[in-house]
């Protein structure tokens, strides 16, 4: 699963369970006014994470 975190704050966007119930969860489907929940910044502020592991913290 691709996830993406802000370069701001370090919020993590994934979408629950992947996005296979709601793809509009999707990150690359959020609409471009969508601002991050941390620091309110905008979608081109985040860089994809290729793989993260919520249940470790990533050093
Ligand atoms: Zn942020």
């Amino acid at each position: 699963m691709t996830t993406y975190r802000c370069s701001i704050c370090d919020y993590v966007y994934y979408p629950k369970n992947g996005g296979k119930d709601n793809a509009a969860e999707i990150f690359e489907n959020l609409p471009t006014n969508w601002r991050c929940p941390g620091c309110g910044s905008r979608k081109i502020c985040f860089v994809k994470v290729e793989k993260y592991n919520s249940m470790s913290k990533v050093e």
